[in-house]
């Protein structure tokens, strides 16, 4: 399919690294594709930046038929830009399209419609240390009905925002708390798929581990509520007795994410052993009184690696790594974003180079 190309005849001003942060500042152009039942996916173009006109009866707004993903395109030393396994993300969307009854897309024809959206914006992607530019591709409902029925018309968009670097003095340990009340996701849910309904339902929860001081929360199961499953937009990983561990994603409650997948893949090629289990919350506890549970950090996009420094349960605390930064974590950190930034070769060839 051809995309069609307008390019803005206002370019924008563009924020001084310093000032990025995260998801607020946005290129100058953005790609969008139409689908409906008589014509599949069509109308492919790269567009200025801009609001959208949707009639408030749309299916997105009121029954929340909506899917996502994230991404990021880094600057080597060289002023290159490139891609971390991009394809991966697409086939993720696929399958959140599917769980949420949208049709999918072509992934080679979206890895090429996004390297093309990064071309005409590449002067956007920073050059400052640890930044990168983030791509948030995401698909709507839009048919304007409100009979809560499958939307017969879906807009998909890729939307690219310059961000600053996660850490702006180093990693640094966060402190996470493991939510006794509310969950995120059963089985048979939409756990697994990367959908706005999952995290609007996780907002609350959130907001009290934020008002106790906690940076995230650490949700368990839907039904025993005693297994762990991810944090709020990490998939976790724990180092208990010398050995490596992580929720299994087999049960559909927990989304797959892509650095879990990369982590898993990095420390087997290293030779570590790696466990995809069922852990309790109480085999948590247990392995700390033991003295046996050492080190835990997230995975995901934004933070590549998060190393936890504190693990609160109801009124328990566990303190992980003396709140310094694990041996693994600081590892895994630096040679996942070694590659990423082309700093370290590619033996997996995860990279996909745009420009
Ligand atoms: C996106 C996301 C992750 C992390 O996935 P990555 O592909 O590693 O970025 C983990 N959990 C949830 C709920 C997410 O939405």
């Amino acid at each position: 399919m051809e995309i069609k190309v307008q390019l803005t005849d206002h370019p924008k001003a563009k924020t001084p690294d310093s000032e990025l942060g995260f998801g607020r500042v946005f290129t100058d152009h953005m790609f969008t594709m139409d689908w409906d039942k008589e014509n599949g996916w069509h109308n492919a173009q790269i567009v200025p930046f801009g609001n959208i006109s949707l009639s408030p009866a749309c299916n997105v707004f009121h029954y929340s038929q909506e899917t996502f993903e994230g991404l990021k395109a880094y600057r080597t030393a060289d002023g290159h830009i490139q891609l971390f396994r991009p394809e991966e993300n697409f086939k993720r969307l696929n399958n959140s399209n599917a769980r949420l009854a949208m049709p999918t897309l072509d992934v080679g024809f979206c890895v090429e419609a996004l390297k093309k959206l990064i071309e005409i914006d590449q002067a956007w992607v920073p050059y400052s240390e640890g930044h990168s530019l983030y791509i948030r591709p995401f698909c709507i409902g839009t048919e304007p009905n409100l009979g809560a029925h499958n939307t017969t018309t879906v807009k998909f968009l890729i939307i690219l925002s310059p961000v600053g670097a996660y850490y702006a003095s180093g990693l640094n340990p966060v402190s996470i708390y493991v939510e006794p009340r509310y969950v995120r996701a059963v089985r048979g849910g939409t756990g697994f798929a990367k959908t706005g309904g999952n995290y609007a339902a996780s907002m609350l929860a959130q907001e009290e581990a934020d008002a106790q001081g906690f940076s995230q929360v650490l949700w368990l199961d839907g039904v025993e509520q005693k297994y762990i499953e991810e944090v709020g937009a990490m998939n976790v990983f724990f180092v208990i007795g010398g050995k490596i561990m992580t929720p299994s994603i087999t049960h559909g409650s927990i989304l797959p994410g892509i650095t879990r997948k990369s982590v898993i893949e990095l420390l087997r090629h290293w030779g570590y052993e790696v466990e995809e289990t069922r852990i309790t919350v109480d085999d948590l506890m247990e392995a700390y009184k033991e003295g046996k549970f050492t080190e835990m950090f997230g995975t995901g996009t934004a933070a590549v690696i998060s190393p936890v420094g504190l693990l609160r349960y109801k009124d328990y605390d566990m303190k992980l790594s003396d709140g310094k930064i694990g041996e693994l974590s600081q590892k895994l950190y630096d040679e996942l974003t070694g590659i990423q930034w082309g700093k370290r070769p590619d033996p997996f060839g995860w990279i996909v180079p745009v420009c």
